[in-house]
């Protein structure tokens, strides 16, 4: 097997490579990427995250999301699975949406496809409301999509949800689902793969620990 992103044999790879056979990447890409696993709150809502985005972690995602290449799905997880499931259990994971024109280019789901490998309930809870790539819009755009994503009519929410994306940069599109839940008596949890750390000092979020 090799190693998703360099393509280096995992088999002739450092001894960790051989020992960690699960890891779809090897350990020389895999310690690019910074782990943090902060829990920090959100407007009083508790957020997990796992990695820094930093370019490892976006050169990946872009490879994902962009390139379209369904393969890396399980390296997002990889490391985190057994934590997430053991975190989330019990609760359903709704996945941040992406534009209907988005995911057919794609041609899968690429947030569901993440999180596959820990077997937790996913509901597509949202959509969004306009077209408009986040990426290519400027800051202002983007703070106004907070309000560019909305419950489906027909969506029936659990009790215990947990709002899932793979990366928060500006926090808008976090913001805009919180919003929908407005007023509704459920329990709700942030869990973002990725954050930006600018973002976690602007909103001087409280980290409750780091390690
Ligand atoms: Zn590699």
């Amino acid at each position: 097997m090799r190693c998703l992103m360099c393509g280096k044999d995992l088999m002739e790879g450092s001894l960790t490579d051989i020992l960690i056979g699960e890891d779809p990447l090897c350990s020389s890409c895999r310690s690019q990427w910074e782990k943090i696993r902060w829990r920090f709150r959100f407007h009083g809502v508790p957020v997990y995250a796992s990695y820094l985005y930093n370019e490892a972690f976006s050169a990946c995602l872009i490879q994902y999301k962009e390139c379209c290449d369904e393969a890396l799905a399980d390296v997002f997880l990889t490391e985190e699975k057994n934590r997430v499931k053991r975190m989330y259990r019990g609760w359903t994971m709704i996945p941040m949406p992406s534009t209907p024109e988005r995911q057919k280019q794609r041609g899968f789901h690429h947030l569901r496809g993440m999180l596959a490998c820990t077997g937790l309930p996913v509901l597509d809870a949202f959509e969004k409301t306009a077209a408009g790539e986040q990426k290519k819009q400027d800051r202002a755009g983007r703070l106004k999509m907070a309000d560019a994503i909305r419950l489906k009519e027909d969506a029936v929410l659990p009790e215990k949800i947990v709002l899932f994306d793979d990366t928060v940069t500006t926090g808008s599109t976090i913001l805009g689902a919180l919003r929908c839940l407005e007023g509704r008596n459920i329990q709700i949890r942030i869990y973002a793969v990725s954050v930006n750390y600018r973002w976690v000092r602007k909103n001087r979020v409280s980290l409750l620990f780091k390690r």
